[in-house]
C-alpha cells in the first residue's frame, strides 16, 4: 500500500506536477489525525499523534504541522502538489474569517488557524467544526451518499451532530446549529457541563456512562473490565464497554441500554423538528459497541414517535468511522477551493 522508499509511490509518472491530493485533518481533544488523499478520496497515508495538554495555541499549532508533514513523508508527497487542506476542530467555526471561536480545553479562542496554517503550508485551508465535517464526510462518501436530508451524531466524551439540509450543511444564523447533545431531554434531569440540566449529553456521552461506573464502584460493585479506571471518570475508555458487553456482564450492559435509551429521546426530537430520511450514529463509543447500541436507540425513537414519522427515518452506524471527519474537511475544502 505505502511505499516509503525515497521516490515514492506518486512520484513519477505524468502527472508530476499536479495539485492533486487533499489534506483533511481531525483535530480532537486528546488526538489529532492527519489524513492525505487522491483525488478520488483515496486514502494515501495517514498518521496520528497525541494533541498537547498544555492549552498553548503555538504548540497545538507546531503539532498540527509535524503531524501533516509526517503523513505527507509517508505518501512520499511534496507541500507543491497539494491542492489544499480542511480541518475539522472541535469548536463552533467562523468559516469566513477562518477562526476557531472557543474550544477551552485547547486554550483556543476566537483564533486565526486559517491564516496561521496557510503561513505554514501555501495553500489554502478551511475550517470545519469536527461534527458537521464528520456528517459532511458521511454525506458525501459514507453511509449517506445519495441522500438529501440527514444528521449524524456523534457520541464520546460529549455528543456532537451535523446536520444536512436539502443536500446542504445547515450551520445555522451563527454557526451553532445541530447541538443534538444539549436538547433537554429531561427537565431538572442531570446537570451538564454546559450548565443546564437534563441534556441528552448528561446521559448519554461516554463521560456520562463513566459517571454511571464510578457510582458502581463507590457501591463495592465493580464490573471487572473498569477495575483499572476505578473512581477516576477520566479513564473510562470505550474499549472498556466494549468487552464489558462481550463478557456479557449485566452492570455495563445496562449502563451502555441506559446511554443508548436516552440517545433514541433525543434522536426523536430531532425527527419531529426535522423529518431527515437517516441518521447516523457515530463517534468513539458507538464505533466500538455497534449494532447493541444502535438497536436500542432504534427502538426508543420509535417509542417516542408516532408510528408514520418512525417509518419515515432509516438509522444506521458511520461508515466512515475514524476518517469521517478528515474525509468530510478534504470535501468541504476541495469544494470550496472550486
Ligand atoms: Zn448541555
Amino acid at each position: 500500500m505505502i511505499d516509503e522508499t525515497a521516490d515514492g509511490p506518486h512520484s513519477g509518472g505524468d502527472m508530476d506536477n499536479d495539485k492533486r491530493y487533499t489534506i483533511g485533518f481531525d483535530l480532537g481533544g486528546t488526538k489529532m489525525l492527519s489524513v492525505v488523499f487522491d483525488a478520488d478520496y483515496k486514502v494515501i497515508a495517514q498518521e496520528k499523534a497525541r494533541t498537547p495538554p498544555d492549552g498553548d495555541p503555538a504548540v497545538i499549532l507546531e503539532a498540527m504541522d509535524a503531524t501533516v508533514r509526517k503523513s505527507l513523508k509517508t505518501a512520499g508527497i511534496a507541500f507543491d502538489r497539494v491542492n489544499c487542506a480542511g480541518i475539522g476542530v472541535p469548536s463552533p467555526v467562523d468559516r469566513a474569517a477562518g477562526i476557531v471561536i472557543s474550544t477551552p480545553n485547547m486554550g483556543l479562542f476566537q483564533y486565526p488557524m486559517k491564516k496561521e496554517l496557510e503561513a505554514k503550508w501555501g495553500v489554502p485551508v478551511f475550517l470545519e467544526n469536527d461534527t458537521n465535517a464528520g456528517t459532511y464526510g458521511e454525506f458525501r462518501r459514507g453511509a449517506g451518499k445519495g441522500k438529501k436530508h440527514m444528521a449524524g451524531i456523534f457520541v464520546g466524551t460529549g455528543i456532537g451532530a451535523g446536520i444536512i439540509l436539502d443536500g446542504k450543511l445547515y450551520c445555522g444564523a451563527s454557526g451553532y446549529a445541530g447541538e443534538v447533545g444539549h436538547l433537554i431531554i429531561m427537565e431538572g434531569g442531570p446537570l451538564c457541563g454546559c450548565g443546564q440540566y437534563g441534556c441528552l449529553e448528561a446521559f448519554s456521552s461516554r463521560t456520562a456512562m463513566a459517571k454511571d461506573a464510578v457510582a458502581l464502584a463507590s457501591a463495592g460493585n465493580m464490573p471487572s473490565v473498569f477495575k483499572q479506571a476505578g473512581s477516576d471518570f477520566k479513564l473510562y475508555k470505550s474499549k472498556m464497554f466494549e468487552l464489558g458487553l462481550k463478557e456479557n456482564d449485566p452492570n455495563v450492559r445496562k449502563i451502555i441500554e441506559r446511554s443508548a435509551w436516552h440517545m433514541g429521546v433525543g434522536m426523536a426530537n430531532l425527527v419531529n423538528i426535522l423529518n431527515p430520511e437517516l441518521i447516523v450514529l457515530g463517534g468513539g463509543l458507538v464505533d466500538r459497541i455497534g449494532m447493541p447500541y444502535l438497536e436500542t436507540a432504534r427502538a426508543s425513537m420509535q417509542g417516542h414517535l408516532m408510528a408514520g414519522i418512525a417509518k419515515s427515518v432509516t438509522v444506521v452506524l458511520s461508515e466512515l468511522k475514524e476518517l469521517a471527519v478528515p474525509l468530510g474537511a478534504a470535501c468541504i475544502a476541495r469544494e470550496e477551493t472550486k
